[in-house]
């Protein structure tokens, strides 16, 4: 059996019988474990100076962690530079905020050849390679650029834009070559797919052969021929589907529920990211008490929204419009024994939001765009399938590919957004039941564990032998 090289920005460095944090972790770790292999990365750790000359390795068994430090401009060129940037906001869709420069477009390929450099003396011949994410695009080309012809795989975490949008980018064909390096590049849904062949088709002389009912597609490009597929990535639906039978016990959950003294109870929970729709759902939920004033001082919003990317400026604005936005709501709204809008900027581990989950009447998932969105499927697997609350989900999250027995909204419509809450709120115990079950058969039968093993089948089985057309 092959090794599976693992390589993303970050790597989760477990500390011996200690959980990993999220469910990417897991199953990253799950696949690590049965075949051997590295996870190679940043360390998350930035020092003064040069980035670190070799990286650190951790032995635990047949894993090895392979990790690197990043020197101070490294990581400011490279990570807040061109991949948070440039790429995260043209990824989302949202060309106003993306910045672009030769400086920091040279320090994300300094940083990728760097980073191959590091690697390739650790490679064997048959190894598998498997890269994640935006971060990383260029880091397959660098490995062929220095004679590796293993099997190499990426996967996309975010969305991927139309070729109308991507064509922003200067040099964007560069970006879409290095894609074309890897011999199977993934995506969450059938858009994101489309946006890439969409490009081939319009920027390069390449050709798309669309295959099978699910979503992939057979690409010459740049000289060389990959496959391009959707794998929806989700969640370890049992694992945890058992973990909120008994988190809704917690101590942190039984004083949310006593805090709440009978009132129902709205749950967002999302990194702090202009992507993620914040203000505009805080509008939604102010439209609810707006139109429906019954809801008054019978509905709490519970919106947790730990800071991230705290170095960009257009993260530093949007914490300030929301701390904003959640003083004006509170302020018009409450009651001298009732606060509409509950915000929290900081996060919590996944046993307490299991237990969150469970109290909520109703999951709110309204990114403005979003590759995936993990949340609206934890949501829905720590529900109680005998009264369980109802998921409003974004059309444009990835999520809503698959799960379209949410109450699906447009979340810039604010007044939809709104009616969808009232829905969700005064709906029969019998549609939500029912709901509920068509969603779960799915993330039962789509999980994690699915996941990465469709993916990891499909690298196992490159390089394609495509029939000539
Ligand atoms: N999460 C967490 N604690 C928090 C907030 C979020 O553990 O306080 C987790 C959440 O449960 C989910 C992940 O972070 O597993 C977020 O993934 P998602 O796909 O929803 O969004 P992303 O942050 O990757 O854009």
């Amino acid at each position: 059996m092959s090794r599976l090289v693992v390589v993303s920005n970050r790597v989760a460095l477990m500390e011996e019988g200690k959980q990993a944090a999220g469910g990417l972790a897991v199953a990253i770790l799950a696949a690590l474990k049965k075949t051997g292999g590295i996870w190679f990365g940043w360390s998350g750790k930035v020092v003064d100076g040069e980035s670190q000359a070799e990286p650190t390795r951790t032995d635990a068994g047949k894993l090895t962690y392979a990790t690197l430090d990043l020197g101070r401009r490294d990581h400011e060129e490279y990570y807040n530079g061109f991949a948070n940037q440039t790429l995260w906001p043209l990824f989302h869709y949202r060309l106003g905020l993306i910045s672009v420069n030769r400086r920091t477009r040279e320090g994300y390929e300094r940083v990728n050849a760097y980073f191959a450099d590091k690697l390739e003396p650790l490679l064997r011949t048959d190894d598998m390679i498997w890269v994640h994410d935006y971060h990383l695009i260029p880091f397959g080309d660098e490995l062929r650029r220095r004679g590796c012809s293993q099997r190499m795989g990426f996967f996309l975490h975010t969305p991927f834009p139309p070729p109308e949008l991507l064509t922003a980018l200067p040099n964007h064909r560069d970006l879409i070559r290095e894609l074309c390096a890897y011999d199977l590049v993934g995506f969450h849904t059938a858009t994101d797919l489309r946006g890439f062949c969409d490009y081939i088709r319009t920027e390069t002389d390449g050709t798309v052969e669309q295959r099978g009912a699910y979503g992939s597609a057979m690409i010459r490009a740049f000289g060389r021929t990959l496959m391009a597929k959707v794998f929806p990535i989700s969640i370890d639906t049992e694992a945890l589907e058992s973990l909120a039978r008994t988190a809704g016990r917690s101590r942190q959950a039984e004083r949310l529920r006593e805090s709440l003294v009978g009132r129902r109870l709205i749950i967002g929970v999302d990194r702090l990211d202009y992507s993620k729709g914040l203000p505009q759902r805080f509008a939604a939920f102010e439209q609810l008490l707006e139109s429906y004033p019954e809801h008054c001082n019978r509905v709490s919003f519970l919106q947790v929204a730990p800071p991230s990317r705290e170095d960009v400026p257009e993260y530093i604005a949007i914490r300030r419009e929301l701390s904003e936005m959640a003083g004006r709501i509170n302020g018009r709204f409450a009651e001298f024994d009732w606060q509409p809008i509950r915000y929290l900027n900081r996060s919590f581990g996944q046993r307490v939001l299991a237990g969150f989950y469970r109290l909520a009447n109703v999951g709110l998932v309204t990114p403005l765009r979003d590759g995936m969105n993990l949340v609206a499927k934890e949501y829905v697997a720590c529900q109680d399938g005998d009264n369980p609350g109802v998921l409003v989900l974004s059309q444009f999250a990835g999520a809503a590919h698959e799960m379209g027995e949410a109450l699906i909204v447009n979340p810039f419509d604010i007044e939809g957004v709104g009616d969808a809450l009232q829905r969700a709120l005064t709906m029969p115990l019998g549609e939500r039941k029912e709901r509920h079950a068509a969603l779960m058969r799915t993330l039962r039968r789509q999980d994690i564990g699915w996941w990465r093993e469709s993916y990891v089948d499909a690298l196992t089985r490159a390089p394609y032998d495509f029939p000539v057309t």
